[in-house]
């Protein structure tokens, strides 16, 4: 008998590794929801949060937290998932706002984490897959909701315009099929390949902001081991989702 543990999704206690595939499960048969969890997920202050594993782009294990799972469309969709797409491609002032407060709530749990205590936080967003030039200005909205959200806070330097994209990427969310995808694949190193970024965070304390985690891309973790790479002394990933694959 697996060892039953509260659901990161619907809080109740049938939550258990799956011995059929490397992830969590939450069984119907215990009264839970079925939802399958491609990783360990906790929550702390309802708060969900992961350990990103080290792989070709990360040579450290790093927490990630994230606000709520991201579902595409095509996997049913959510109202969060339909405002985090908002603030990526269609951004209203309701939708900043909206995003604006979410990112403030969750920063304030975030920096609830002892290691955090009295310490400055250097706070930085994954840039876009292409220089702004290559945006409209609603799509380039998530930026400037972080700013709003993390303006209020005490030992917080803003950094959500520091790591500048300067060279085209591909973009990896498929919601961009009309656009001409010039540009690598995320590789290990892209990040230091093609963006500018010109502060000192020699033995800081940052936390890296992105609108969505995908497992499996590389995209934030190549930018989390850039960090590293210019001499952070912690670093942790904050999303507002976590693509949840149909499984
Ligand atoms: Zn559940």
């Amino acid at each position: 008998m697996p060892e039953y543990a509260l659901c990161p999704k619907c809080g109740v206690r049938a939550y258990a590794r799956d011995r059929f595939s490397n992830g969590h499960y939450c069984f119907p048969s215990q009264g839970g929801c079925g939802t399958k969890f491609p990783v360990e997920i906790k929550t702390f202050n309802g708060l969900y949060y992961h350990q990103l594993p080290i792989n070709n782009f990360l040579s450290v294990s790093i927490t990630a937290f994230f606000h709520d799972f991201y579902i595409s469309k095509a996997n049913g969709g959510s109202p969060f998932s339909e405002l985090v797409l908002a603030i990526k491609s269609h951004a209203t002032d309701d939708v900043k706002n909206d995003i604006a407060n979410i990112v403030r709530e969750d920063l304030k749990k975030i920096l609830m984490i002892d290691s955090y205590r009295g310490k400055t936080v250097y706070i930085f967003v994954v840039p876009r897959s292409k220089p702004d030039s290559f945006w409209r200005e609603e799509e380039l909205q998530f930026r400037s909701a972080v700013m709003v959200g993390i303006k209020d806070f005490q030992n917080v330097i803003d950094g959500t315009n520091a790591i500048k994209r300067v060279v085209e990427t591909q973009t990896t969310h498929l919601a961009h099929l009309d656009i001409q995808n010039n540009g690598a694949a995320p590789y290990p190193g892209i990040t230091q390949d093609t963006c500018e970024f010109n502060m000192n965070i020699c033995g800081k304390d940052v936390i890296l902001i992105d609108d969505i985690y995908t497992e499996n891309k590389g995209v934030d973790e190549d930018c989390i081991q850039f960090l590293i790479n210019k001499k952070a002394r912690s670093i942790s990933l904050y999303t507002l989702g976590m693509t949840k694959h149909n499984m």
